[in-house]
């Protein structure tokens, strides 16, 4: 018996070793964690509170927000426009807030999808554009996700008019292909697509939406898409008009700017 009982001391104390032993590797590790975590956290998912705020007044933060803040973390970011030599900083890039366009006060040829924002703006465009018209906006084509775009430059489309995959503003989410045309001169010579034009030439800033590919390719890299439209909140768009600045050269006038 009293070797058993030795046995048992033995035994506790061995038991109490490891446990021991065990609340230091767990405290050692703990320490670690608490090391690299605020690295992982920002990499792995942005501080929901700070997207928060940035969608809550995104032309805002469009205007006032580092030109170098390419991180895409945020819908609000600078990034979301892209031209021939800034793409995307993810190739399978996806809007946060896409939305399936509902067809009551637009129409188009196909189901799509669109950034919730520029959505709801379009359609209130498209209310306003039907007390002018009688008829809503017909959208030709909205987002594209990088498959899409590869497929449509793998079949036809010059560089003068479509973006590479990976490059267009299409994939933001944010862009509107209204009404028929595949040039210019196709869509003005249109008498009624040049009037759906000067109206929208005279209105869509006011809801948001930018003549993107405005002053030809010298500036803005594409021939001039008087059927392009992109959405860039009330505030910048109608200050882009005012200043008739397209929002390429106002993007490099930030970037001269820094
Ligand atoms: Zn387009």
């Amino acid at each position: 018996m009293p070797s058993l009982v030795n046995n048992d001391m033995l035994s506790i104390k061995i038991h109490a070793r490891y446990l021991i032993l065990s609340m230091m590797f767990m405290g050692w590790l703990l320490a670690i964690n608490s090391l690299f975590a605020p690295w992982a956290t920002q990499i792995k998912s942005p501080n929901p509170s700070v997207e928060k705020t940035l969608l809550h007044n995104p032309s805002q933060n469009i205007i006032s927000n580092d030109i170098n803040d390419c991180s895409l973390n945020t819908d609000a970011s600078i990034c979301r426009f892209i031209w021939n030599k800034v793409h995307f900083s993810d190739l399978k890039y996806v809007p946060l807030n896409l939305k399936a366009v509902k067809w009551d006060y637009l129409t188009s040829s196909k189901p799509s999808k669109l950034g919730k924002e520029a959505l709801d703006s379009l359609i209130s465009m498209s209310k306003a554009f039907h007390k002018e018209f009688s008829k809503p906006i017909f959208v030709v084509s909205s987002y594209r996700d990088y498959a899409y775009q590869a497929g449509i430059k793998s079949r036809w489309c010059p560089d003068s008019l479509c973006a590479k995959a990976w490059f267009s503003e299409h994939q933001t989410g944010l862009a509107v292909d209204l009404f028929e045309a595949s040039t210019e001169k196709d869509f003005l010579d249109n008498k009624e697509h040049s009037s759906y034009f000067t109206w929208l030439d005279a209105h869509a800033a006011e809801y948001g939406f930018h003549n993107s590919y405005q002053k030809w390719a010298k500036i803005d890299w594409y021939d001039r898409e008087p059927w392009h439209w992109r959405y860039l909140w009330a505030e910048l768009a109608t200050k882009l008009e005012k200043e008739n600045e397209s929002f390429t050269q106002y993007y490099y006038r930030k970037i001269k700017s820094r």
